[in-house]
């Protein structure tokens, strides 16, 4: 199977094909289609495998398809998507990837990490957002703020979520995905990526998703 018999909507298979990827890797080839059936995931995958995309072109699909309320005006940015990461370089590269693949699709994709001057990261935000790629520490910032809500979040991608508890992140995961598609906006769709699945996982697994498919690669 080649990606152009993944019905991802027009402009992101052509991005696809413009990026020279023609064939999923294992965890894409499963993934995506659980992605876009709506369920919940838990993927062991390590780097290099192609998880990046495995999150992305899901979302990505999801908003360009989805119907949205119009977004309430002002300081604070309404992220659709939300995706975390632990750090600085891996949150670069994560957005460098979602904006690649969001190209003409109309979709707005945003990166906020901690040890870098706030400011360019808020201007960025007021400029509007549908997919946040960020580091806890600094998301949990910009809640404090109120220059971020997630009341509407309607994906939300762990990545290297075994990193983000080893880095000691837990507390402020908590915090953030505690305040992810809250009712009456309806339920948000959670995928979590790590390396290994130590009981830390498994409970951070147990608390998160909800009727989640296990898959390992
Ligand atoms: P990742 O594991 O997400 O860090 O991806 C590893 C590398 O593989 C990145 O440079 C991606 O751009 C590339 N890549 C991911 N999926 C594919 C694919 N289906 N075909 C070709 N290259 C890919």
């Amino acid at each position: 199977a080649t990606f152009a018999d993944i019905d991802l909507g027009e402009a992101l298979n052509l991005n696809i094909q413009r990026c020279k990827y023609v064939k999923p890797t294992p965890i894409q080839r499963h993934a995506i289609p659980i992605s876009l059936a709506g369920r919940d995931l838990m993927a062991c995958a390590q780097t290099g495998s192609g998880k990046t995309a495995a999150f992305c072109f899901p979302i990505i699909s999801g908003i360009m398809r989805g119907r949205y309320v119009q977004r309430p005006r002002g300081r604070t940015a309404y992220p659709l998507a939300l995706i975390l990461s632990p750090t600085r370089e891996l949150s670069i590269q994560i957005h460098e990837e979602a904006r690649k693949f969001s190209y003409q699709t109309g979709v707005k994709v945003v990166v906020a990490y901690g040890g870098a001057p706030i400011n360019q990261q808020l201007r960025e935000l007021e400029r509007g957002v549908d997919i946040l790629v960020a580091t806890p520490g600094r998301l949990v910032d910009l809640l404090e703020r109120a220059r971020v809500s997630l009341q509407i979040i309607k994906y939300l991608a762990l990545d290297e979520a075994d990193r983000m508890l080893d880095m000691g992140f837990e507390p402020q995961i908590r915090k953030i995905v505690e305040q992810t598609g809250m009712p009456p906006c309806g339920l948000r769709q959670t995928m979590l990526f790590s390396a290994t699945f130590p009981k830390e996982i498994q409970r951070l697994a147990s608390d998160f998703l909800s009727n989640y498919i296990y898959l390992t690669v």
